[in-house]
């Protein structure tokens, strides 16, 4: 099996090149930040904290967290409700990052991640995947830009969904987001020492998406 992992802080465009990427290459796409963004959901609407580790735990039992892909699309129900656009508000967001720091939570989605990764050739975007989930993989690859550079991107996309917010706000949480995300004690977003670091600061997604089919291709000799 061919694995690729890619890792980078939020709004460096892991998620829409990996799934450009998983459709050319005939791979299947994990979008890990779902799994965590759909159990910061369940436990928001259950009225918990997503802080509070005791709160979020005692739901785990009876979360049941599916992944699907339709017509090439990842679609991530919880039971039977397809929760593909719930979970992304910055609400959910937010409650992501903070299930995200849950040791009880990542143990509980790593086995879920490894196992998809053993049964089909994976493209799977995160923030631990080259470092924790998948050390072994075929190919690594971190993914960066300028937090002002994600922001603007988020701020446009945001806009284009009718949901605008100030740009300074959306730069606020973009960096809020890389604090927690880098400095929590368990699985922190770092680059693994075999990553390649690719900056797609000043590309279009045209050519970060050449970018990295040629590195993948090269790294994994197809
Ligand atoms: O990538 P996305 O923005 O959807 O991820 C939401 C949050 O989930 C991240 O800010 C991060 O805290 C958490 N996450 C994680 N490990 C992953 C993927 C996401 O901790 N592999």
């Amino acid at each position: 099996m061919i694995s690729v992992a890619i890792d980078g802080p939020s709004g460096a465009g892991k998620s829409s090149l990996a799934k450009r990427l998983a459709a050319d290459m005939g791979f299947t796409y994990v979008d890990t930040g779902a799994m965590y963004r759909a159990i910061g959901l369940y436990a928001l609407r259950a009225g918990k904290d997503p802080k509070d580790n005791d709160a979020v735990n005692a739901l785990l039992p009876q979360i049941e967290l599916r992944l699907a892909s339709i017509e090439g699309e990842q679609h991530i129900y919880l039971k039977e409700e397809d929760v593909s656009t719930a979970i992304r508000t910055e609400a959910a967001g937010m409650a992501a990052s903070a299930v995200g720091a849950n040791p009880a939570v990542r143990a509980f989605l790593l086995e879920l991640q490894r196992d998809m990764a053993k049964k089909q050739d994976v493209l799977m975007d995160g923030r631990d995947i080259g470092t924790v989930v998948l050390p072994d993989a075929t190919v690594k690859i971190f993914l960066t830009a300028a937090p002002e550079v994600r922001a603007m991107r988020r701020f446009r996309e945001l806009e284009q969904r009718g949901t605008s917010q100030p740009y300074d706000q959306v730069l606020r949480e973009i960096v809020d987001r890389d604090y927690a995300d880098t400095h929590r004690a368990i699985a922190p977003l770092r680059r693994a020492e075999d990553a390649v670091e690719l900056d797609t600061g000043a590309l279009t997604f045209e050519e970060s998406l050449h970018l990295l089919l040629e590195t993948i291709r090269r790294r994994a000799k197809l």
